[in-house]
């Protein structure tokens, strides 16, 4: 690989190169190659990088020094065995007025055909601040980690953004309170940052106005941008926000602004804020750009937006979970103290029959004659600890859930059906424990498709079989599974279970333990 393969034509920079700069180059993938050669400054002898540093990278991330630019500005470079990603050229100290490269070749016997633009990164000067090295390391893995998604969100056709930011950390009377980026150059106050430890975020709100690139919205946007990308996208999970519900106008900067945005992508338009931002890099943003991509004007939403923050300010941008999709873990269960509760009685349907033995085409598990196989699902399967008893192969075997009640008894730990739908998941299923002091615990399950698990809170797969049984006896050599659901119960003596009321949830077993 060669820039254009002459030393006599060059790349040259506008500026100069001062210690902080670097200039790298990288290739598409990991090649093996045998030596570089980079050759600088002007064909008269200025601005040669005389004893500036080439270095090499494996990873795109961590560089080892490869050579030293000699007097003539020429650097040449073995390389070793390990294949390299891309390489760099950091100024030592020569301070040329221009970087001048005339060429720079890779000798390897692979072909390069192109070169990419690099991930986007920081680089940061803490000598005014070198205690804060380790706020700076955090700070840089989570600009680094976040880059390429904020550029996405924001991305606009014939617009690359920039890929680098300067970084500076100081205090004093004229820096700015907390941190600001304009002109490639990112200045954070490091008496700030002493008292803030875990707001590193703040750089991923910073990395988002170099992104942004001098756009033509109006400020309140565009600090309302970064603060969604900070906290809607980055980090949710430390977003808090208090937002005065009287006010008349939504364009409000930094968190209120970045809260609208983001329940305005909820209920509208998924895409708002990169279509926001594209109108604003033609300069073509006007309140009204709210309107079309919405279908309501800014005040209409401003208003819509403050009653549904009244109502629930809690999940104004993140809807609540259904119930059956509230985590709930599985009860720890001791081996040997499961109690089997006995449903025989109220068994209708043929669940599991033994392979090669047909069945009613109207029966079985689905009611169009396909079963789980008997020989695959043994008379009393244990599940995490918990074991079931089992009716009959080929007798009825199951119960299509209606509401039925399940008499139990004693006190216990957790309770436990073994089950599985037919017809698709069945969510939001009520499972209601009774205790002989009257009482209730109301329980929503989400119950798997026997052919799809989905891994639902409080399920878990209980065995997994490798084909079921037709109508006609034959193997249906696709996986089929039989689930386990867990409840804890309350230290109170149990009276009895009610099944949901839905017949597509189709109960095998019953069983308590501790
Ligand atoms: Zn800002």
């Amino acid at each position: 690989m060669a820039m254009d393969g002459d030393d006599h034509s060059a790349f040259e920079s506008v500026g100069g190169m001062g210690p902080a700069d670097d200039f790298t180059v990288f290739l598409s993938r990991p090649i093996k190659a045998s030596r570089i050669r980079v050759v600088s400054g002007s064909d008269s002898g200025d601005d040669a990088l005389n004893g500036a540093a080439l270095e090499v990278s494996s990873d795109g991330t961590t560089f080892k020094a490869a050579a030293k630019f000699d007097e003539k500005g020429v650097a040449e470079a073995k390389i070793g065995r390990s294949p390299i990603v891309a390489l760099r050229i950091k100024d030592g100290g020569t301070s040329v007025t221009k970087l001048v490269l005339r060429e720079i070749s890779v000798i390897s016997k692979t072909k390069v055909s192109h070169v990419l633009r690099g991930p986007g990164r920081p680089f940061s000067d803490l000598s005014q601040a070198p205690d804060l090295a380790d706020w700076d390391a955090r700070a840089t893995k989570q600009m680094e980690s976040f880059w390429a998604n904020t550029e996405a969100m924001l991305y606009s056709d014939n617009f690359v953004p920039p890929n680098k930011v300067n970084i500076v950390y100081r205090t004093g009377p004229r820096v700015t309170p907390v941190a600001a980026t304009g002109g490639g150059q990112m200045e954070v106050n490091s008496a700030y940052v002493r008292k803030h430890a875990d707001d590193t975020g703040l750089t991923v709100h910073e990395v988002t106005h170099v992104i942004q690139s001098n756009t033509g919205e109006p400020g309140w946007l565009v600090e309302a941008t970064a603060d969604y990308v900070r906290w809607v996208k980055f980090e949710p999970q430390n977003f808090t926000y208090r937002i005065d519900p009287e006010k008349s106008d939504m364009r409000q900067a930094y968190r209120p602004g970045a809260v609208f945005l983001g329940w305005c992508e909820l209920n509208y338009d998924s895409k708002l804020v990169n279509k926001l931002h594209n109108a604003g890099r033609l300069h073509q943003y006007s309140d009204a750009l709210f309107l079309k991509y919405t279908g309501k004007d800014l005040v209409t939403l401003g208003k819509e937006f403050l009653a549904a923050y009244k109502a629930d300010p809690a999940h104004i941008i993140t809807p609540p979970l259904p119930a059956g999709m509230a985590p709930r873990p599985l009860p720890e269960v001791k081996e040997g103290t499961s109690v089997p509760a006995d449903i025989n009685g109220i068994f209708s349907i043929i669940a599991f029959a033994d392979d090669g033995k047909p069945i009613s085409e109207s029966g079985g598990f689905d009611g169009e004659g396909s079963t789980y196989s008997a020989t695959l699902l043994g008379s009393s399967p244990t599940i995490k600890g918990v074991r079931f008893k089992l009716g009959v192969s080929g007798k009825p075997n199951a119960v299509p859930s209606k509401g039925q009640s399940v008499a139990l008894s004693g006190q216990h730990k957790s309770l436990w059906l073994l089950a599985g739908a037919a017809e698709g998941s069945q969510n939001g299923q009520e499972v209601v424990v009774t205790y002989t002091d009257g009482s209730t615990d109301k329980f929503v399950q989400n119950f798997s498709d026997w052919f799809e698990p989905e891994s639902f809170p409080g399920e878990v797969r209980a065995v997994r079989m490798p084909y079921r049984n037709l109508s006609n006896g034959a193997k249906d050599p696709r996986q089929f599974n039989v689930y386990a659901y867990g409840f804890p119960l309350a230290a109170k003596t149990v009276k009895s279970v009610t099944l949901p009321n839905n017949e597509y949830v189709r109960v095998l077993a019953v069983s308590l333990a501790d």
